[in-house]
């Protein structure tokens, strides 16, 4: 994967992102099980294969959507509405979906690999339960959520978990001469080990991201322009987000903050109530590809 942007004149990570969203197509993929692996404590690793992927083209931290369907059959698939969101046929039972990273993509054989944090409870924790290579699981993307400008060298990244393959998948593809800092924010030191060393990136374990205090980091203290990247839960990335707009004073158009997961919500919950607002933030006029309209949304600001 390459973190090159296809988007001509795209100056910073929310235009190049908007840029090349504006461009892709929605696609639907019938995949199998081939892998289910347990990765670590942490993580299983499931690896699914189609010929529905053969246009796909991967970029570092792509975001896909599992379909998935109670029996575990085949889901209705979305096409995308006029609104440009994804919309079902009317009548048709719509799958529940569940947001996940493209942890790497092997183009020859057209297998995915999905990195997928166990928790508690939620239809993702008991899928992993009963999963078997052979199974299907229908998916829909991809939403790209990362790029580096070739003027910035210098990025911050902040993950949980669930915002973990994601950043492996970015540090891998890291040029040797960008540096900065990764918080990872995990009760278990060792899931550090599944992103891969780079010459420049300094990881950074918390148990908790809370405890990621608000001094600068050392580019933005020598006054360099910084990237800040921050997937996690939604209560931490909204204070890490505040801490990088007003504290680091970064520009927006530098800082791509997602919430990966709401505590105490499923996501069920949260992604019909996102849908209203992004019909009423459509309806006004806003571009749904714009990653700044999602930050909004998300966390609510
Ligand atoms: C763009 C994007 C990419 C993502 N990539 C990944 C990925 O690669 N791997 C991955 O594991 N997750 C990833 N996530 C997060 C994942 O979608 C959520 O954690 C999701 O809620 C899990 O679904 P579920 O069915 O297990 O739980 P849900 O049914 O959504 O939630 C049930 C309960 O569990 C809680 N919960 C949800 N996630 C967690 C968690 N991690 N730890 C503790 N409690 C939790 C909820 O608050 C709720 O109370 C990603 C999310 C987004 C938006």
């Amino acid at each position: 994967m390459s973190d090159a942007v296809d988007a001509a004149g795209a100056h910073d990570i929310k235009s190049a992102i908007r840029s090349r969203a504006q461009g892709a197509p929605l696609v639907n993929a019938q995949t199998t099980v081939v892998a289910v692996e347990e990765l670590t404590p942490t993580f299983t690793r499931v690896v699914v294969q189609s010929d529905d992927l053969a246009e796909y083209v991967p970029r570092p931290a792509d975001a896909v959507k599992l379909l998935l369907t109670p029996d575990g059959g085949a889901a209705e698939l979305p096409h995308r509405g006029d609104d440009g969101l994804p919309a079902w046929q009317d009548g048709a039972e719509r799958p529940v979906l569940r947001a996940l990273t493209v942890r790497s993509f092997d183009a020859v054989d057209r297998r995915l690999t999905l990195d997928i944090a166990r928790h508690s409870t939620g239809v993702l924790t008991r899928l992993l339960e009963r999963i078997r290579p052979g199974d299907r699981i229908d998916m829909a993307g991809m939403r790209p959520e990362w790029h580096l400008p070739e003027e910035v060298r210098d990025v911050v990244l902040v993950a949980d978990v669930t915002g973990l393959p994601a950043v492996a998948a970015i540090v891998e593809n890291l040029d040797p001469e960008v540096s900065g800092v990764l918080y990872l924010g995990t009760a278990r030191p060792a899931d550090a080990d599944l992103v891969a060393p780079h010459p420049g990136i300094t990881t950074r374990v918390v148990a908790d991201l809370a405890d990621v205090a608000a001094e600068p980091p050392a580019s933005v203290e020598a006054g360099r322009r910084t990237q800040v990247w921050i997937a996690a839960e939604a209560a931490h990335v909204r204070r890490l987000r505040r801490i990088a707009l007003q504290d680091w004073q970064i520009a927006s158009g530098d800082l791509l903050a997602r919430a990966y997961w709401k505590a105490g919500r499923d996501s069920t919950e949260v992604d019909a109530e996102n849908l209203v607002r992004y019909r009423d933030a459509i309806a006004d006029g806003a571009d749904l590809h714009d990653p700044q309209v999602a930050e909004d949304i998300d966390l609510g600001v």
